[in-house]
């Protein structure tokens, strides 16, 4: 079974804009070719980008109207012609389709080691994944977070893939403060009870800058920007000098028609150029040579339990849609996962 995209244009993404169609799949393998069934597959921010015909960036190609939409997935070989996979080794791709068997070609697919997770297998496409990537990456190439220099960091978006772990990062990394904005008191709850953030904000209920002031009385040190707009124009107005926004993503502009990332309102581009605060654009694709050590060290500190991690799984290539659309409104804490075979 599989999925096929609707071109739509600059609105909230529903369920009905995707649907399920019985095909076959093969029915030859091809010299070079593998067949996998697929274990999990994933649903990500950027792919909002990719129902438009504009994607607005350049290494984002649009899904094609009535085409098999394609993502991250990770699943188990069943057939081989290739020289470098063998049956049942498990793989993942960037390049996954939407199905729950298809034809792949070995150059879309990794190999992955199922001990690097403890047979967690959905953790290849989050915290020992992308996701976790983008975290680690994000702080460590432009956080400037230094032990001992009593940073306060802020992470919004906390509760999704991403924040989830780069606030986990930042404490371990050596962050005095570590303070989450999301969008629900339970994902508050989740964060300073279960991950170990110092504080959390409920950007939906009261005023988000009477809020941070509270729980970051020294100010703002590094802010890894998930969301843009509005909270992220509280946070930076917050920021003390010589400062770094770690610019991940703008999830809050994505159903809109503007550029990537968006313009800033002058307000907060002065406050950025008064008080020397860096905001350079953060992209975990252009890091791939960093890619195999930040795998292997997001796996020591999820093995060793330093670092949490959050799922939301839904079952079933029929809900993919549905998560998707949830996942884009918040439905989901930490990484949302959808389980389409054992
Ligand atoms: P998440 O798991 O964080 O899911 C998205 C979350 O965004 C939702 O759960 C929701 O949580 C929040 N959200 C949705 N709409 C809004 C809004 N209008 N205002 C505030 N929050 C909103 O997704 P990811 O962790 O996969 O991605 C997080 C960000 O990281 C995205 O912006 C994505 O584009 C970016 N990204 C960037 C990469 C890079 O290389 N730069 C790579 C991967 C991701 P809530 O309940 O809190 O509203």
């Amino acid at each position: 079974r599989q999925y096929a995209g609707r071109v739509v244009i600059h609105s909230l993404p529903v369920p009905g804009h995707f649907r399920v169609e019985e095909a076959i799949v093969g029915p030859f393998l091809k010299e070079g070719q593998v067949l996998v069934r697929t274990l999990f597959l994933s649903v990500d921010p950027y792919m909002r980008c990719r129902m438009n015909d504009d994607t607005g960036a350049e290494y984002l190609a649009p899904w094609g109207l009535s085409e098999c939409v394609d993502g991250g997935g990770v699943g188990v070989v069943e057939l081989s012609r290739c020289e470098s996979l063998s049956v049942d080794d498990m793989v993942t791709s960037f390049n996954w389709h939407w199905q729950t068997q298809c034809l792949m070609d070995e150059k879309l697919l990794q190999k992955v080691e199922p001990q690097l997770v403890d047979g967690h297998i959905s953790y290849f496409l989050g915290a020992v994944g992308m996701p976790g990537l983008t975290a680690l990456l994000g702080v460590r190439e432009k956080g400037h977070v230094t032990e001992g220099a009593n940073q306060t960091m802020v992470v919004s978006g906390a509760a999704g893939a991403c924040g989830s772990i780069a606030g986990q990062i930042g404490r371990v990394d050596g962050c005095t403060r570590v303070v989450g904005i999301c969008g629900s008191d339970e994902k508050c709850r989740v964060l300073v009870e279960d991950l170990g953030f110092s504080a959390a904000v409920n950007y939906r209920q009261g005023d988000v800058a009477t809020a941070l002031k509270e729980s970051c009385p020294d100010g703002v040190d590094v802010y890894f920007d998930n969301v843009g707009g509005p909270i992220s124009d509280a946070v930076i107005a917050q920021m003390n000098n010589d400062g770094h926004v770690i610019l991940c993503g703008q999830i809050s502009q994505y159903n809109k028609d503007v550029p990537y990332p968006p313009p800033l309102c002058d307000e907060t581009q002065e406050a950025l150029q008064s008080k020397n605060i860096t905001r350079e654009r953060f992209m975990v694709l252009n890091y791939m040579e960093k890619h195999e050590a930040g795998i292997i060290q997001l796996s020591q500190w999820v093995r060793e339990g330093q670092i949490k991690v959050l799922e939301t799984v839904v079952d079933g290539i029929e809900n993919m849609g549905v998560a998707f659309c949830s996942m884009m409104k918040g439905g989901n804490i930490g990484k949302q996962i959808i389980k389409i075979s054992d």
